[in-house]
């Protein structure tokens, strides 16, 4: 593996991968690798020539009040998992590397970033965006990862590659989860113990939701309400938002009918979390996708 800190110099690899005929793979991240990063770095082992991996915490996602000096950091631990998933390329860009003095272009996506952790974090997807599309524009021609645990973004990211006619086909990974259910994000070393455990609420009340619409409910304010019932057994957690939109869209819904995103927020001490669900249809059939049912208990109605 090589760690490059210059877009030129990934640009060059990347280059004469496609030159040889190979196919590239890019994984973005803001690094403190954890099974989820890894789960899209396999993914992107498992198909391509050349597998680059961006490691850049971009100040631009974070707002004025938020974690960015705080977040975790640990290139060296990260080097090292980066390695045993076999990536060839670390990209490791200064922030000057990516933001030179004189920036002035911003990219927007419209209507999807307004709900949900948009309505929250002002400017986040215009930062999430505007580091992505640069991204793109580094590497060229490829396939990205993305996580479904950050379904908000993948939406976000698809509608703007469609958009802007991007040579990227983005691919949506399964959201992974720690053995009690919790969804495994970076932010999660910020929790005690005692914090770690009240946090599995967000996934209970994820399952409840996802339970109920196995058992046929299809009424999307029934299921914010045992979201809401389900935070109010952990009153220590601030529920931000507990939401049920189109998957697509991100456009709340008054019923599900098709492609739906079961979402929530909340605030563990000062952490806040994220956590989704989302639900298809199979014919007839219900189909949960995001890993919070019991083993066996699969996904039907
Ligand atoms: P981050 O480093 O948090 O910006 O995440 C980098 C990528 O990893 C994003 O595409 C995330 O959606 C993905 N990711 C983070 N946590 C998980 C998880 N628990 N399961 C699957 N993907 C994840």
């Amino acid at each position: 593996m090589i760690t490059i800190s210059t877009g030129a110099e990934v640009r060059a690899v990347c280059d004469e991968t496609r030159a040889r005929g190979g196919t590239v793979g890019l994984v973005p991240t803001m690094g403190s690798f954890h099974e989820g990063h890894r789960s899209l770095m396999r993914a992107a082992r498992a198909t391509h020539d050349l597998v680059v991996v961006s490691l850049f915490v971009n100040p631009k996602q974070f707002g004025p009040a938020e974690d960015l000096d705080a977040y975790p950091r640990d290139l060296d631990a990260d080097t090292a998992i980066a390695i045993t998933e076999g990536v060839d390329v670390l990209f490791t860009p200064e922030v000057a590397e990516m933001y030179p003095d004189g920036a002035r272009t911003t990219v927007h996506v419209a209507e999807l970033t307004e709900g949900l952790c948009g309505a929250r974090r002002p400017g986040h997807f215009d930062g999430v965006t505007t580091i992505v599309a640069k991204l793109f524009a580094i590497v060229g021609p490829c396939t990205a990862y993305f996580g479904r645990k950050d379904a908000q973004q993948l939406a976000v990211i698809r509608r703007m590659t469609l958009d802007l006619n991007l040579p990227v086909e983005v691919v949506g990974c399964p959201l992974v989860r720690e053995p009690d259910g919790l969804a495994m994000s970076s932010r999660n070393t910020y929790l005690s113990p005692d914090e770690r455990a009240r946090a599995t609420v967000l996934v209970r009340a994820l399952r409840t939701a996802a339970d109920a619409v196995l058992s046929g409910e299809r009424d999307a304010d029934a299921l914010r309400a045992l979201l809401r019932a389900t935070f109010a057994t952990e009153p220590s957690v601030r529920v931000d938002y507990a939401e049920v939109v189109d998957v697509a869209t991100i456009r709340p819904i008054a019923r599900i009918e098709g492609d739906a995103l079961i979402a929530v927020a909340a605030f563990v001490a000062n952490t806040r979390l994220i956590d989704n669900v989302t639900i298809s249809f199979d014919g007839f059939r219900a189909v949960v996708d995001g890993g919070v049912l019991a083993a066996g208990s699969s996904e039907e109605h």
